[in-house]
């Protein structure tokens, strides 16, 4: 990936719950020539999610034996559930030129680090914990009990934003979209890779 001129570029967006990374990275897609990379999940869908657009949503069971196969770019434990990326449509991608966008939690993203140093990584942070937790309550679909997980877990995650290139606060949703936006293009435009 890192040899090839002409291979597209791999960005790795993470933050915390809530920060509004799902809907940045699909105005990403509309907006920019960037593809994402459908995760593969063991969590039940939410309304209105379509399998094989939102997540491979998959049993426990078959999620393993893609672990043991190899199957994953990286993969993940995230609040009881299992998530990974599909390592082959990953690679197939970029190596076809086509820049692609991997929406992964910041475990992923430290994985993902190691063995991509050269994928730019943007964290996306709320402006607030109160906003933050009234973004998660809003969605409705989860208990008292989980929303206070995730949000002492975002505490616990904020702390890593030193292994990331970009962060964009997500206060203003255009303007957090023009800014992720612009960091796409400029790395484009990227001379050194130090
Ligand atoms: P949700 O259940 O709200 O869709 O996602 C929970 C968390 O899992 C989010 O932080 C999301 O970014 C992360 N996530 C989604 N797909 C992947 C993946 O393939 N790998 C990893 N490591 N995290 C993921």
């Amino acid at each position: 990936m890192d040899k090839a001129e002409h291979s597209g570029k791999l960005f790795i967006i993470s933050g915390p719950s809530g920060a509004g990374k799902g809907t940045i990275c699909q105005r990403l897609v509309e907006e920019s020539k960037v593809e994402i990379s459908v995760s593969m999940t063991t969590r039940n869908p939410r309304p209105g999610e379509i399998d094989g657009k939102s997540y491979y949503f998959t049993e426990r069971e078959d999620f393993l034996t893609e672990i043991e196969k190899g199957g994953f770019l990286e993969y993940a434990e995230v609040y009881g559930n299992f998530y990974g990326t599909p390592r082959e449509k990953v690679i197939e991608k970029l190596s076809n030129g086509v820049d692609v966008v991997l929406e992964i939690d910041i475990q992923g993203a430290l994985k993902v680090k190691e063995a991509y140093p050269n994928g730019i990584f943007i964290f996306i942070l709320p402006p607030s914990m109160a906003e933050l937790r009234k973004r998660i309550t809003g969605r409705g679909s989860e208990t008292e009990e989980a929303i206070n997980l995730r949000l002492s877990q975002t505490l616990k995650e904020v702390s890593y934003i030193d292994k990331y290139d970009y962060c964009v606060v997500n206060g203003d949703l255009e303007e957090a979209v023009a800014r992720v936006k612009a960091i796409v293009m400029a790395e484009h435009s990227r001379v050194s890779q130090s």
